[in-house]
């Protein structure tokens, strides 16, 4: 990834942050993204005194011009855009009989608009470069199967797949890969503060995933690069890292 510049949304912490750091790791330029640029900043800090190169921006992925500004601060920081990571966010968990309007407008502005600026705003500046490039939308599992208490969420990434696919065709004339991952159970620090309320225990995890596991964010990074790597034949694909889970039809064995 020497000199690649790539942007991973919501990367303050979790998933995003284990993203940024990765890819520094591998010698990319990472722009770190928060809604609070102070939270962006500190992130990058911390990559840069690892000896990695970063800078944190501020940006709300569900306001268009905030993506834009996200975009052309990158740009503007290190020349050029080569990777989109669209990871930025969020789930309310309540029964679909009861949810509030305004948390299903939320959830759906936030992991669904915001994917779509970010494919957008990125995929302006990618066929403006005419340099090719990938883009790596942060799906999930439950895109592709209903979990009870999370209306918006899983009608937010099945929209997220699909949005995958309209923009992978649109742009591989331009040689811009679009892709998705769709994660199962990632063991971060938000899974482990909200399992509770969330209704479900490590045990479950473990008998219903095939490999007995959680994911980890290590195991996330490595698809996301794999896929952002673009030394690959693949575009409109959302490939799923779940342990297994959906290749399991009989669930858990009590
Ligand atoms: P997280 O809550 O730790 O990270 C989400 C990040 O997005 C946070 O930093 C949050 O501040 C940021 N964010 C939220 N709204 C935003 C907005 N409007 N603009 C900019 N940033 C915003 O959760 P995570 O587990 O690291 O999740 C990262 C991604 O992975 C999400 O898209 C999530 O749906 C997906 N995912 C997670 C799991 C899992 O088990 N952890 C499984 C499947 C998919």
């Amino acid at each position: 990834m020497d000199d690649s510049t790539v942007i991973v949304t919501g990367s303050s912490k979790g998933i995003g942050k284990a993203l940024t750091e990765r890819f520094a790791a591998e010698g990319a330029n990472v722009v770190v993204n928060s809604r609070d640029g102070a939270r962006a900043e500190a992130v990058a800090e911390e990559i840069v005194a690892d000896g990695g190169t970063a800078v944190g921006i501020e940006a709300d992925v569900s306001d268009r011009a905030e993506v834009q500004a996200l975009v052309d601060g990158a740009v503007e920081e290190f020349g050029s855009l080569d990777v989109m990571v669209n990871n930025a966010g969020n789930t309310v968990i309540a029964p679909a009989l009861e949810m509030d309007p305004d948390d299903w407008r939320h959830v759906i502005e936030v992991n669904l608009t915001g994917v779509f600026f970010g494919m957008q705003a990125a995929g302006q500046q990618l066929v403006e470069q005419g340099t090719g490039g990938q883009i790596v939308n942060i799906s999930s599992m439950i895109g592709q199967q209903g979990f009870a208490q999370r209306a918006p969420y899983c009608a937010s990434k099945a929209g997220v797949d699909n949005l995958t696919r309209v923009f992978a065709t649109e742009l591989a004339e331009h040689d811009v890969h679009v892709n998705a991952l769709a994660p199962g159970f990632i063991r971060t620090d938000i899974t482990e503060q909200t399992q509770d309320a969330a209704g479900y225990t490590d045990e479950d995890v473990h008998r219903r995933a095939p490999l007995g596991r959680f994911g980890t964010m290590e195991e996330v990074a490595n698809c996301v690069r794999f896929l952002a790597g673009g030394d690959h034949y693949i575009t409109g694909e959302v490939l799923r890292a779940d342990g297994g889970w959906m290749a399991n039809a009989w669930g858990p064995d009590e």
